[in-house]
């Protein structure tokens, strides 16, 4: 069970790591990036984040397992990079942190993801922070298997300063804070009037999910509404406001892996809002076998109403 000291802490930590990426976002200089073994970008901000997150959590609710995606070994002989986070991180805590510090906080993402765990995307969606688009902060925790909380903050989301939106999933249903208002108020999927009227999302970028294949599923299903492509998990978030009706994440490479914290969060703030999320194959997202979901493939979330038509198409052109 989640009880509010809980959820409390999760929605400061990531409130804080919103704060932290609107500051470096646009603003980060030569030497502050790195394509880390995968080649994909990491930059001070998702350091700063995953830092500032671990650091709340430790000091709110004591000995926490957290598996976070970035590691501190990647910031080991790279003096540019420790300092910027080191100088974010101080700038958003209000006070001087050392660089010793910083590197214990950013290690205690390091758990592994067995038991009751929090999985962390400090920065989901890097490439749509780098081109100053859209991006995510994703918290959930996680016990034996079964995803019972998540908070999803977008910082840019309906916001151009990084007040943004921050959903959040806990003792089934959604909520969200928009912007400054302290109040959030409960979100819910809406159901098109048929699914010819759907409007789906997807990644921005077609090496994360096919943008061939969307558009002929989309042409089966008589949709001629332009995808919404966009970074990160406010899929999810966009989803569960009722601002799309499908998501489609269609694997591009067979011998990839989902990773448990791009979809945790996103996938409860979903389904409590009321939607449906599950594999290509219409199966539930297995989060019960460590940090990825080697079991399933791709993502098929849904309002709801329509989703076993949405799976049988995809299967249909995914053959
Ligand atoms: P999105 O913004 O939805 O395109 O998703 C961003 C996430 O895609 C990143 O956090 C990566 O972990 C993940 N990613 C990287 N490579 C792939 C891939 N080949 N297929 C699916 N997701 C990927
Ligand atoms: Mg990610």
């Amino acid at each position: 069970m989640i009880d509010d000291p809980t959820v409390d802490a999760a929605v400061a930590a990531v409130r804080a790591a919103g704060t932290l990426t609107a500051m470096a976002q646009g603003r980060l200089l030569d030497g502050q990036t790195l394509a880390k073994r995968d080649a994909s970008p990491v930059t001070v901000a998702d350091f700063g984040a995953q830092a500032v997150v671990c650091s709340i959590l430790r000091s709110r609710l004591g000995d926490v397992a957290i598996v976070g995606e970035e590691s501190a070994s990647d910031l080991a002989d790279r003096p540019a990079l420790l300092t910027g986070t080191t100088e974010l991180v101080s700038a958003t805590l209000g006070r001087p942190v050392s660089a010793a510090e910083l590197v214990d906080w950013i290690g205690l993402g390091a758990a592994s993801a067995t038991g009751r765990y929090w999985t962390l995307d400090p920065i989901d969606g890097t490439k749509g922070f780098l081109r100053g688009d859209q991006y995510a902060i994703a918290l959930a925790l996680i016990d034996d298997g079964e995803v019972v909380l998540g908070v999803l903050g977008c910082p840019r989301l309906d916001s151009a300063t990084g007040a943004g939106v921050l959903f959040v999933a806990a003792g089934g249903t959604t909520e969200a804070y928009s912007g400054d208002d302290p109040t959030p108020r409960p979100v819910t999927v809406a159901d098109p009037p048929s699914l010819a009227q759907a409007r789906f999302c997807e990644s921005v970028e077609s090496g994360h999910s096919d943008h061939d294949q969307s558009s002929e599923i989309a042409a089966r299903l008589g949709i001629s509404t332009a995808p919404y492509r966009i970074d990160s998990q406010c899929k999810y978030g966009v989803l569960a406001r009722g601002d799309a009706s499908i998501y489609l994440r269609l694997p591009t490479r067979s011998e990839y892996e989902e990773k448990i914290w791009d979809h945790a969060a996103g996938a409860l703030v979903v389904e409590f809002a009321g939607g449906t999320v599950t594999d290509i194959d219409g199966a539930p997202l297995d989060f019960s076998h460590g940090a990825t979901l080697c079991r399933n493939r791709g993502v098929v979330a849904t309002s709801g109403a329509f989703h076993d038509e949405v799976v049988a198409s995809v299967r249909a052109v995914l053959g």
